[in-house]
């Protein structure tokens, strides 16, 4: 049994002061108890800082943690995802697991308790297995000359906690999107309205245009007028969906989304990674304004120098400390299906217990300081 306290414990959706969480040899919190003078109290551990549960990374590719810095900021979207294509094959296998253990354990450290991450094959899947992590893989299906998805779903069967999906809606003929949908038991999680692009593509115009027809590759799915109402009219509004980035998302878009599913999409977003590609950024207001749900991802190394949670909530902007922190603990952790257990400090529940530190703690805000460190 450990008793652990801070200057403020994140507990029932508020800071709260003279906080003291007991937990037993299985992870579990055992008690939440307000105490007056926590001086007083035998064989308590105080952490200077703010206690918050395992937070939860909505979007990941563990994979990809061999590209980190191979691929120079700035490329742009269509860029991007080319220069990914040619750097690919420039790395052995043991590097690459090399890489994806590492990061895995780092963001361990850091306190992140659950991870929704995106694979395209299954070599990094037994590192995943074995981490204290707890991961949902779920395997993309990408590509417009892709016929079917029998690969994706028997990679999907041969692990536990794994699952196929969409890899977005510029990307995938319809049947395929359909299908890939279809064949996902557990969250969807689309790439979504990550660049103008997308956008442009519906109208036969932009870089991802050109490219296509460069290739010969025609689109059946542009009937669909937007990528939003591709998403409303291939998943039903009962599913559990997670759409990554949303950069260039309007106001139609997010009232569309939101009015369509039952349960509320989360909008997981990336914003280091959006800022080394291209520059743009996240509409964290206007998500706000909506009352849309927000979860906090990585992404991939190839376009973040590190997986840090605490770089992508600072880079929201000046957002209040207690919701930055719902959205990287909490709203993941719905996002994931794993509420009942994870993303918040409650009793019987395992969530982990993380130590935020260099804060303001006077106007509760992130500073360039601030960092989180796994307690237990
Ligand atoms: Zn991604």
């Amino acid at each position: 049994m450990r008793k652990i306290a801070a200057h403020y414990a994140l507990v029932g959706g508020e800071l709260r002061r003279n906080i003291l969480i007991s937990v037993d040899d299985n992870r579990q919190i055992v008690a939440i108890d307000e105490v007056a003078s926590l001086d007083s109290c035998a064989s308590v551990e105080f952490f200077p800082g703010i206690l918050i549960p395992g937070m939860v990374n909505a979007h990941c590719h563990l994979e990809l943690a061999y590209l980190r810095g191979a691929i120079a900021e700035g490329s742009g979207f269509a860029g991007f995802a080319r220069a990914i294509g040619a750097v690919r094959n420039n790395f052995t296998k043991d590097e690459r697991l090399h890489a994806a253990s590492v990061a895995d354990s780092a963001m361990w450290e850091q306190g992140v308790e659950a991870v929704i991450d995106i694979a395209n094959d299954e070599l990094v899947m037994p590192i995943k297995e074995r981490s204290n992590i707890e991961y949902l893989t779920l395997f993309e299906v990408f590509g417009l000359t892709t016929q079917n998805i029998d690969n994706h779903k028997e990679m999907a069967s041969r692990w536990t906690q794994s699952s196929v999906t969409p890899h977005s809606t510029y990307s995938l003929q319809d049947n395929i999107f359909r299908s890939a949908v279809e064949a996902n038991n557990s969250t969807l999680s689309v790439h979504f309205l990550e660049s103008r692009d997308e956008l442009e593509l519906y109208h036969n115009e932009g870089s991802l245009h050109q490219w296509y027809n460069k290739m010969g590759w025609e689109c059946d799915f542009l009937h669909y007028t937007t990528p939003t109402e591709r998403i409303i009219k291939s998943i039903a509004r009962d599913r559990r969906v997670v759409l990554v980035h949303g950069c260039e998302a309007t106001a139609t878009d997010i009232e569309h989304i939101n009015n369509h599913f039952l349960t509320p999409a989360t909008w997981a977003l990336c914003p280091e990674s959006n800022r080394y590609i291209s520059g743009s950024k996240p509409p964290v207001e206007l998500l706000r304004s909506k009352g849309a749900k927000i979860a906090i991802g990585t992404d991939s190394l190839a376009s973040a120098r590190e997986l840090s949670m605490v770089e992508n909530m600072r880079l929201l902007g000046d957002i209040p400390l207690v919701e930055l922190l719902t959205w990287a603990t909490a709203n993941g952790a719905e996002a994931m299906g794993l509420d009942a257990k994870l993303g918040s400090i409650e009793v019987g529940k395992t969530p982990g217990i993380v130590l935020l530190e260099g804060c303001d703690l006077h106007n509760l805000r992130l500073t360039s300081d601030s960092r989180t460190r796994r307690i237990l």
